[in-house]
Parts: C-alpha cells; sequence; structure tokens
C-alpha cells in the first residue's frame, strides 16, 4: 500500500494512532505511537526518529540519533489495542539518510539484493515452523514448574508433576505425548483457533495449528511461507500476536528453546527454496529426494557453516539445552529425506516441483529471523558458488535414525556445537561468507559477537539451580 492508501486509512476508519516498529539485534521489536492526526505525507519521507543508543548492540550515546523509515507495504490494524491503531515495519536509516548498517531488516533486504546479483535465481523462499509453548500465567504453581528448582533428576521431575494438586491423571498429557490428541486432553485448541484468527484478520495466510509432542501446552501453527523479507515480517506479527492472545486469555506464551527440562523442546524449523522466476531450482525428478544440484550444493553451504551459522539461528545460551538428543530435535550434521533426527531433511510426501525445498531443523525463536535467513541464505548460495558437495564431505544422505547408530557409526558423524561460546568461536573463524555482497559487514559481526559472549557470560557467572543439587552438600 503507498503513503497515500493509509492516509485514507487512517481518515476512513477512524484511527487515532501509528505504531512504527522496527527490530533489534536480538530480534525484540521495538515501537513509537504517533497521533494518527500528526500523521501526513511528510512522515514517510523524513521518518520517525528515535534513540538508537537505548538499543541494545545499537549505536553507542555519543552518536544516538536514528531515523525509522516506515515501510507502507507492511501495514496492518493492530489487533489488541483499545484505540484504533495501525501498525508499520520501518527500516532505520542514520539522519545523514544512509541505511543504518545493523538494521536486521536492512541486512534481509540486503541478502534478496545479493541473490538476484549472483544471477543463481530471482527469489528465496522462507517458511519459518515456530513452535511454542503456552503456561498459565501462575509460574512455579505446580510441582513440574518447580523441578528446575528441586528436582535433580528425569524421574523425580515427572513424579513431581504428577503431583500436581487438583485432579488425577485423566486426560492429562504425558511426558513426549502432546502430538495431536483430540480435547479433552488438548485443553488448548479454542486459544490456538483464536490466535489463527486474530493472525488471519491480520493478512497471515494460515495452513494448520495443532499441538506438539512435549505435554500440556506446547504448540505449532503453520503459516505459509513467503519471500525472506517478508517471511521475517510475518513471523514478527506471529509472535506479537501469539503473546498477546495468550496474555488476553490468562496465559503466557514462551518460544524459549528449552523451558522444561526432559521434555520436548521448541524449534523453528525452516524451509527453503530458491526459484528462477516461476522455475523451481530445487527440484531435479529421479535425484535423491528429487533434488536438484543447487539443492544439494546449497545443503553443503549451510551443512559446512553450520557451526558458524548457529551463532545466528541458535543465538541463546537456552539454544543449545534443546539441542540434545532424544527430542526430535537436530544433533548431527547431515541431510535425510524423511528423517526428524538429521539438521535437514528434505520433506518427500505429496511434494511437487514448485514445492520441493529444504528443511532446516536446527533454528529456534532466540534468533532474529532477519539476520537468521539472511546468513542462512548466504551459506547456502556460498555452497552453490562453490559447488559444495555435501556428500563428498561426510554430511549424508542419511536415511537411518541417527540417534539409534552405534557409537562407532556415530564417530564420522559431525555434531552441531554444544554451547553458544561455540558457536561463537565457530563464526569469529569462519565469517566471509556472510560478508559476500555486503550484506553484514565485519563491524556488524564483530559486535554482534561481543553482545552474546556478553550474553553467554552473563549466564555463565550465575549460580544454577542444579549446582545446589551436585554441590551443596559437599
Ligand atoms: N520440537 C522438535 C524440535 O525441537 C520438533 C518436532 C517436529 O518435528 O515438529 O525441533
Ligand atoms: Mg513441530
Ligand atoms: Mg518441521
Amino acid at each position: 500500500m503507498s503513503a497515500d492508501g493509509i492516509l485514507r486509512m487512517i481518515e476512513e476508519n477512524g484511527i487515532e494512532w501509528v505504531d512504527f516498529r522496527f527490530v533489534d539485534l536480538n530480534g525484540k521489536a521495538h515501537h513509537i505511537s504517533l497521533p494518527a492526526v500528526e500523521v501526513g505525507r511528510d512522515t514517510f519521507v523524513n521518518g520517525v526518529a528515535f534513540d538508537g543508543s537505548s538499543i541494545p548492540g545499537f549505536k553507542g550515546v555519543e552518536d544516538s540519533d536514528m531515523v525509522m523509515m516506515p515501510d507502507t507495504e507492511t501495514v496492518y490494524a493492530d489487533p489488541f489495542s483499545a484505540h484504533p491503531t495501525l501498525i508499520v515495519m520501518c527500516d532505520i536509516y542514520t539522519p545523514d539518510g544512509e541505511r543504518y548498517d545493523r538494521d536486521p531488516r536492512g541486512i534481509a533486504q540486503k541478502a534478496e539484493e545479493f541473490l538476484q546479483q549472483t544471477g543463481i535465481g530471482t527469489v528465496a523462499y522462507f517458511a519459518p515452523e515456530p513452535e511454542f509453548f503456552i503456561f498459565d500465567d501462575v509460574r512455579y504453581e505446580s510441582g513440574m514448574n518447580k523441578s528446575y528448582y528441586e528436582v535433580d533428576s528425569e524421574e523425580a521431575f515427572w513424579n513431581s508433576s504428577r503431583k500436581e494438586e487438583g485432579g488425577n491423571l485423566g486426560f492429562k498429557i504425558r511426558h513426549k505425548g502432546g502430538y495431536v490428541p483430540v480435547a479433552p486432553a488438548d485443553t488448548q485448541q479454542d486459544l490456538r483457533s483464536e490466535m489463527c484468527r486474530i493472525m488471519m484478520e491480520s493478512g497471515l495466510r494460515i495452513e494448520r495449528h495443532h499441538h506438539e509432542v512435549a505435554t500440556a501446552g506446547q504448540a505449532e501453527i503453520n503459516f505459509r511461507f513467503d519471500t525472506l523479507t517478508a517471511s521475517a515480517d510475518n513471523l514478527m506479527k506471529y509472535k506479537y500476536i501469539v503473546h498477546n492472545t495468550a496474555r488476553q486469555y490468562g496465559k503466557v506464551a514462551t518460544f524459549m528453546p528449552k523451558p522444561l527440562f526432559g521434555d520436548n523442546g521448541s524449534g523453528m524449523h525452516v524451509h527453503q527454496s530458491i526459484f528462477d522466476g516461476d522455475t523451481p531450482l530445487f527440484y531435479r525428478q529421479g535425484g535423491y529426494a528429487n533434488l536438484s544440484d543447487t539443492a544439494l550444493y546449497y545443503i553443503g553451504g549451510i551443512l559446512h557453516h553450520a557451526n558458524a551459522l548457529l551463532a545466528l539461528t541458535n543465538p541463546s545460551t537456552n539454544s543449545f539445552k534443546r539441542l540434545v538428543p532424544g527430542y526430535e530435535a537436530p544433533v548431527n550434521l547431515v541431510f535425510s529425506k524423511g528423517n526428524r533426527s538429521a539438521a535437514i531433511r528434505i520433506p518427500v510426501a505429496a511434494v511437487t516441483p514448485k514445492g520441493c525445498r529444504i528443511e532446516f531443523r536446527t533454528p529456534d525463536s532466540t534468533s532474529n529471523p532477519y539476520l537468521a535467513f539472511a546468513a542462512m541464505l548466504l551459506a547456502g548460495l556460498d555452497g552453490i558458488q562453490n559447488r559444495i558437495d555435501p556428500r563428498e564431505l561426510g554430511y549424508g544422505p542419511m536415511d537411518r535414525n541417527i540417534y539409534d547408530l552405534s557409537d562407532a557409526e556415530k564417530r564420522d558423524i559431525r555434531s552441531v556445537p554444544s554451547t553458544l561460546d561455540e558457536a561463537l568461536d565457530a563464526l569469529q573463524a569462519d565469517y566471509e561468507f556472510l560478508l559476500q555482497g555486503g550484506v553484514f559487514t565485519r563491524e556488524f559481526i564483530e559486535n554482534y559477537i561481543d553482545l552474546k559472549r556478553a550474553e553467554a557470560k552473563s549466564v555463565q557467572i550465575r549460580i544454577h539451580p542444579h549446582e545446589y543439587s551436585l554441590y551443596f552438600d559437599c
């Protein structure tokens, strides 16, 4: 929609506020609201000023003035505000009118431009699949919520959760038993449906929703793929709606990758493919999982750069508590058709040439989608340009369940990093591929690593509850 279109919308719908949003390095949205009567054509030309020094990872106080430039294509009505409000996503500029090189959305757009410059294809499609938990808004009320603090084994954890007051185990979802049961076991059908209703009203195309594998409250809602930046914008909208709908129902939704020890965590698998105009480039009938060489090299690029990539796709200390064996989260750097224990899965059921895509399963929702999608595209393009063949480098294909392999068989399979620090070490050692086309700058990466190192350190210096169980009686 054009700026004039938005001004007309304000007029015709009695809009009172316009909410200008941008996204920080951690993928969190921020906003400043202007009275709609103060919004005119000049707002879309001059932008909206904000103080960049108060945003983690942005400018220092000595150089703090920043400008949000609204992207009029992204406008939608705020489903939660009591006052009619329009939300507009913005790009960040310096006061001199330059694109701000730490603006995640700008980086996503540059990645899309770089794809076109390579001549490999014209458009990349991304479909993130975020999972999340819905908890009661009263924390630490049941045995389950106390688990981390008060029990020292998985068994004790599950026993403690069974002692919950006020009922028996009838229709209570068991440990890892939450995949798609009907009500009354599934108590959140209406809440997920309401989330979907609001999402559809806000412009997202919803494909399905369901209860996920973990015990009561793990959910997944899938929305349709889109181009890279648009898909990241969609994800920001999605999270905003999930969080706020849950709050309206007296619940709290979290995308934290591993909120419960001993049960499945929440991933954000990302399906991806490249097209040249209307022609899908990942499909070749008769190849392994009907993959073209382009797709295989893309996979090669992702797996070859995976350790570094995870610093952007799994950028929290909690991310690595999810990436452990036994919970459908990938641990091993291999590709496979159908196999959920592989880092890259090729969905094969009912897939058409246009639907042919790869699913990278490590990412989670603590990632900033703009940075994560851009980085994955760059890794894949690096693979295509340098013909990185994953089969020659020992990345599969692997069609057995890797969790079931013997130790000897597992020896040759590489694993994902086991901590955020390890992923940051890998990024430090391998980030040239992100500098292609000037998409990321060296300065950006160094700043990002510093920011995340500080975050990892802040967790590391804190006393962990489990340390009491291990060491208190010494
Ligand atoms: N929750 C699992 C994960 O951590 C994935 C389950 C699924 O395959 O959808 O990635
Ligand atoms: Mg899932
Ligand atoms: Mg998936």
